[in-house]
């Protein structure tokens, strides 16, 4: 083994917080792993040998991933911390890692992450293979699912650090959000956010870290997640218009669908509602959580083709009638082919023709 990759012995991680005097912040959701069988288990879902790869890890706080990450061969690691107390000890492990490492003192939410990878080494889309790239982090909660938003807009549109290639991520969630990334229709749990990130990526639940792992514990368990872009998307379609559909369907969770799918439209434009129905063949009285992602598809793709006659459907984003009654009055009645929208389009079936 190159004599470069092995760490010279550290201060364990715990002894790294008491040397440095820093203290768990609630506001940065700070909950630190210190059990290196459990940091070595996260990283394994990246690769059993990092050698030849990448790693962008995400709030690495004391280090713990860190150090696993670094001990697994990585090719090259860049960490992002928002917290400044952390950055000492962190420029203490570049140092021992020499040019393996860099270290961005940075908010996740604002950092240009195409920099933590060498863009000489991406792998475009329609390749079958996945860029030797993947992002590691135990994740605050408060902001796992911004990021995770953030990150799905971006595989949409394979646009950002996606332009890279399908990068995977290994992330841990709470457990409850975890278990709604991979549920299946008719699970008690499937939710919006299953739906958004399963049309566009394959999830794989690894385990669980129980509560009382971390320091301090926090009163949830948590789930890690392992999130692959698929090559090609469930629905060709951007994120923003799949989570406004689905947002919508899913708003009455426990009610015909139908209800929820109303709520995408002006009130007295119950025509169009019958559209997605007719279009999509999806039952009106199936609850949200029973529906598979074909019919999420056919009634993405009709929404969409509704839209492109209607574009001002798309810019109210609202569930009661009083919103659409006051865009009317700011932005006048759109006229569609010589009616006002309150009267009545007619589709043709090319929704259904581009689902098949
Ligand atoms: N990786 C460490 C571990 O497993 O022990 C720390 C995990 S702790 C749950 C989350 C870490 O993310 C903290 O170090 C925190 O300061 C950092 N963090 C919080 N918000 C962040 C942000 N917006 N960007 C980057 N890091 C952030």
């Amino acid at each position: 083994m190159n004599s470069k990759r092995i760490l010279p012995p550290l201060p364990t991680v715990a002894h790294i917080l008491k040397l440095y005097n820093v203290q768990a912040r609630k506001h940065l959701a700070q909950n630190f792993l210190f059990d290196p069988k459990i940091t070595d288990r996260i990283v394994s879902y990246a690769g059993s040998d990092l050698a030849g790869r990448e790693i962008c890890e995400i709030g690495p706080g004391p280090g713990g991933i860190t150090r696993s990450i670094l001990r697994r061969n990585a090719d090259l690691l860049s960490v992002v911390e928002k917290d400044a107390r952390f950055i000492p000890s962190l420029q203490m492990l570049a140092d021992v890692a020499q040019d393996r490492m860099r270290l961005h003192h940075a908010d996740i939410l604002d950092f240009d992450a195409k920099t933590a990878f060498s863009e000489n080494k991406a792998v475009p889309w329609m390749e079958s293979g996945l860029p030797q790239f993947c992002f590691i982090g135990n994740l605050p909660f408060n902001i796992s699912l911004p990021l995770l938003f953030k990150y799905l807009d971006d595989i949409s549109h394979r646009r950002g650090v996606f332009e890279l290639g399908r990068i995977p991520s290994v992330l841990t969630f709470q457990y409850e959000v975890a278990e709604r990334l991979i549920s299946l229709p008719g699970d008690r749990q499937r939710c919006r956010l299953s739906i958004t990130a399963q049309y566009l990526c394959h999830i794989k639940y690894c385990f669980t870290i129980y509560g009382s792992s971390f320091v301090p514990a926090p009163k949830v368990n948590v789930g890690v997640v392992k999130l692959v872009p698929k090559q090609h998307f469930d629905i060709q379609l951007p994120f923003r218009t799949v989570d406004h559909v689905v947002k919508h369907v899913f708003h009455l969770r426990q009610a015909y669908c139908v209800k929820g799918l109303r709520s995408l439209f002006p009130p007295q434009r119950d025509d169009l509602v019958a559209q997605m129905i007719k279009v999509s063949g999806v039952n009106p009285e199936m609850p949200p959580y029973k529906l598979y992602m074909s019919h999420f598809r056919d009634l993405c793709y009709t929404f969409d083709e509704i839209c492109e006659k209607i574009p001002q459907i798309r810019e109210v984003d609202t569930y009661s009638d009083k919103d659409w009654k006051k865009y009317f009055d700011e932005h006048g009645e759109p006229i569609v082919e010589g009616k006002s929208l309150t009267h009545p389009v007619r589709f043709n079936d090319s929704a259904r023709e581009r689902a098949t």
